[in-house]
């Protein structure tokens, strides 16, 4: 009776949170021929989520991953509901996207592996939590991986990939073939590290980023204009935190400051009182910049006549 369930080939893919980004991972998945399933504990998160993320790539001319002809054949193929255990059903992977509190993630692990099938793999999309945090909770460490999506569907096709400390060598395989499958690249981390893959290198530009800015050393479009001069990037790092949300971004430097306990890496005092003034970015027409029209999309942003 104490056999291990076989990992399954995915067929069907379950995602708890439909905010930015859990909205993006169903949609993948339903573009890459997925049976989906979403749950919020909100009703209409997803429609919601799905709303501002058209509205905000058509405001900001991208091409997005999937072509704007396939969002609705997508968006069909995804289940809603707010009862978990029915999102859940016969699902063999199960991804988390809920908003990044560690606390909070340890609960929804727990009830993931109370209703998920005993074969389903267990993925957080957690920006800066190993889900050797939370793999405990769900009562399977040894199929519980972090898979960190960036924003696929404005064309960041990369998704970080580590272990936890039991995750069977199974699990990562099937977990790099579904990222593989649904077009992007999977960015596989050896050993446990906070910020993962790319993220841990991001983390550095926006931490100084945060910093002369919280500080009044330079005005943040100045920051923005050089990155995109220096990349060739169409945003730059503000215009990036905006799209991400600003209380993400918070809640992100907040994991990396519980840890490092180093005051250089707690978040400005500004940010907070952006996030008061309910200041979160695009998803509250207000963060950086205003939108749906923000001024980095003017043409004469990089060089304007004063
Ligand atoms: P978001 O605020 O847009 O969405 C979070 C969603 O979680 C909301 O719809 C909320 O209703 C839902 N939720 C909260 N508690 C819940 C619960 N108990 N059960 C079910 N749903 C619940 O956040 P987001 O930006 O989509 O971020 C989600 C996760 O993805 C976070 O861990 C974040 O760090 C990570 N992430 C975000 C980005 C980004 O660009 N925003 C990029 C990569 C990874």
């Amino acid at each position: 009776m104490n056999e291990r369930p076989m990992t399954q080939k995915i067929k069907k893919v379950a995602v708890v949170g439909t905010g930015l980004l859990g909205t993006q991972i169903a949609m993948l998945s339903g573009h890459a021929g997925y049976n989906v399933s979403v749950y919020d504990a909100r009703g209409g998160a997803f429609d919601e989520a799905y709303e501002k993320l058209y509205a905000d790539l058509k405001a900001k001319g991208f091409d997005p991953f999937i072509p704007w002809d396939h969002w609705e054949k997508s968006k069909r193929a995804i289940q809603f509901s707010t009862n978990l255990g029915e999102a859940l059903k016969e699902a063999d992977l199960v991804v988390e996207a809920v908003t990044e509190d560690v606390e909070l993630k340890r609960q929804v692990f727990k009830k993931m592996g109370e209703h998920a099938p005993a074969r389903a793999i267990l993925a957080s999309n957690s920006s800066s939590l190993p889900i050797s945090r939370m793999e405990q909770s769900s009562g399977r460490p040894e199929r519980c991986i972090n898979t960190h999506f960036y924003a696929p569907l404005q064309g960041m096709i990369m998704t970080d990939l580590m272990p936890g400390t039991k995750t069977l060598p199974e699990v990562m395989k099937k977990g790099e073939e579904w990222i593989r499958s649904l077009g992007c690249i999977p960015l596989t981390v050896k050993k446990e590290t906070l910020g993962f893959c790319f993220n841990s290198v991001w983390r550095a530009i926006k931490k100084q980023c945060l910093y002369m800015w919280g500080n009044d050393i330079v005005d943040f479009r100045d920051i923005d204009r050089a990155w995109r001069v220096f990349t060739n990037m169409k945003v730059g790092p503000f215009a990036l935190m905006d799209s991400v949300g600003l209380d993400t971004v918070y809640n992100i430097e907040l994991v990396y400051y519980g840890e490092s306990k180093d005051p250089k890496d707690k978040p400005p005092e500004a940010l907070m009182e952006k996030i008061k003034k309910g200041e979160l970015g695009v998803k509250s027409g207000k963060g950086f910049y205003e939108y749906p029209n923000p001024e980095f999309l003017r043409p004469d942003f990089l060089n304007p006549k004063r």
